[in-house]
């Protein structure tokens, strides 16, 4: 029913795939033309070795096929015809594409891009109803912003209204485990307040930045927007909301990177018009995708120009404000130990490792303590902790016993991460675990530091 009524539903802005029960055009069989592409990156692997330790899936697995080197293999064999797609797409599935291989590769060997445009063809290759349905919600759903807050306030009135406890009360889930997994994952979704779209904020003389709200972060940490906003305009900047996609970052994940090319083309046309200096971004995953539109839009004749143009802007929140010195704080009230953990897609692929920490330490009273492996993946990886639970649970249980540790041994309260998926990700192991933390955004504890200290209330000196 669900399935009908997206297909019947005027709503969705475009549909040239229509309902997933029809076939795709994409189903024509091609000899992996996106691997292809890439096979000069697949050929500087000299096989070392190196990669295994730095990789959760093979940490977790022991096993060579869920190691970098070894789905480099898998990828050569698959072009060479010597091993089918059935043989090696679960393997690419289970790789969280978290490019952590990257970072340590002395070949500079770029393993996501061989992954990403390997899981294209592959993806184009599969005519399943599992595929065909991903391949709708990335389509239809995630782009169409009206459905995804309307789908969070009824998210919203479920948590707050009794109805979650009561489910959770009467084990209702129990006997659908998936859907029990998913439920605990989710975050308890706040009260949206949407930003003006097209209204300038802040000083009219400042630099020009549009600021990127996204699809999943808007719903889930809708505040994290405004205290973008806040800190911006605190620092000069003059900030304005365009017209605007989701930026495709969790199809192309999947290997459905023509819903990114669609959505990356409709950004561009619609972000480049107001000629901002800076395309600001506070989501990781959202902020390496939008970086990489150059590159997915490179044989488009049309676009090529104008996406590197775009790319070229794209900056993370705290890649940009370590560009200058931060303006100074208003509130000098913060006493609190913060550990970070590094998104994958900001550390290993948009390589911004060192701006957020330093940016945090500014702030008088906050004492930064590492976290040890903080650059290692929490399992979270788009929508992998969906698609693969269990070694999702996995490596995020690693995780967790570093966060524990560092919280017994030193205080820390915050757990700050810039990114909505480990964000949500890292929360859910806060909650089970029971750790007395909060995550959160980096740039919220730099909005809360520009913010007049609330006045105290005076002491009740009692009647008598
Ligand atoms: S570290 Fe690089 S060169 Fe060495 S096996 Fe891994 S991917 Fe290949
Ligand atoms: S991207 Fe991450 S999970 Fe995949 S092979 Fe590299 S290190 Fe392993």
């Amino acid at each position: 029913m669900i399935l009908v009524a997206f297909c019947l539903h005027p709503a969705f802005r475009y549909n040239p795939i229509g309902c997933p029960m029809n076939p795709t055009p994409s189903e024509t069989q091609t000899p992996l033309p996106h691997l292809q592409v890439e096979l000069d990156k697949l050929k500087a692997c000299i096989h070392c070795g190196m990669c295994l330790p730095a990789c959760p899936t093979y940490r977790a697995t022991g096993s060579e096929a869920e190691s970098p080197r070894g789905r480099l293999y898998l990828m050569k064999k698959l072009l060479e015809g010597e091993l089918q797609p059935e043989a090696v797409s679960p393997h690419l599935e289970q790789c969280l594409a978290c490019h952590g291989c990257e970072t340590v590769c002395p070949s500079g060997v770029q393993y996501g891009k061989v992954l990403l445009g390997t899981r294209e063809d592959l993806a184009q290759r599969d005519t399943s109803f599992k595929r065909r349905f991903k391949r709708y919600i990335f389509q239809h759903v995630l782009p169409n912003h009206l459905l995804l807050v309307i789908g969070g306030a009824l998210l919203r009135f479920y948590q707050r209204s009794g109805l979650r406890n009561l489910v959770r009360k009467l084990k209702l889930l129990k006997p659908f485990p998936q859907l029990e997994y998913q439920e605990r994952l989710l975050p308890d979704v706040p009260a949206r307040k949407g930003l003006p779209i097209g209204i300038i904020f802040g000083d009219l003389g400042g630099e020009p930045v549009s600021l990127l709200t996204g699809c999943v972060m808007d719903i889930f940490y809708n505040p994290v927007h405004w205290d973008t906003l806040e800190v911006l305009v605190a620092n000069g900047y003059r900030v304005t909301v365009p017209e605007q996609q989701c930026c495709g970052a969790l199809a192309h994940h999947a290997g459905e990177t023509d819903i990114t090319r669609e959505l990356a083309r409709l950004n561009i046309d619609d972000i480049l018009q107001s000629n901002p200096k800076w395309i600001v971004v506070n989501s990781a995953g959202c902020g390496s995708t939008l970086k990489e539109y150059g590159h997915l839009l490179a044989a488009d004749t049309r676009y090529a120009q104008k996406a590197e143009e775009f790319a070229s802007k794209v900056v993370d929140v705290m890649e940009l404000l370590a560009k200058k010195p931060l303006a100074p704080f208003k509130n000098y009230g913060m006493y609190e130990k913060i550990t970070y953990h590094a998104a994958c897609h900001l550390y290993h692929v948009q390589k911004v490792k060192n701006e957020p920490v330093e940016l945090l330490a500014q702030i008088p009273g906050i004492e930064l303590v590492p976290l040890e492996n903080a650059e290692a993946c929490c399992g979270s990886a788009g929508i992998y902790n969906v698609e693969q639970p269990a070694l999702s649970t996995e490596i995020l249980a690693t995780k967790m016993g570093h966060i524990k540790t560092v919280c017994q041994k030193t205080g820390a309260t915050t757990l700050a991460t810039g990114n909505p998926g480990c964000h949500l990700q890292l929360e859910k192991g806060i909650r089970e675990t029971g750790l007395p933390m909060i995550v959160r955004h980096p740039i919220s504890i730099l909005a809360q530091a520009y913010r007049v200290p609330q006045a105290s209330p005076p002491a009740d000196k009692g009647t008598s």
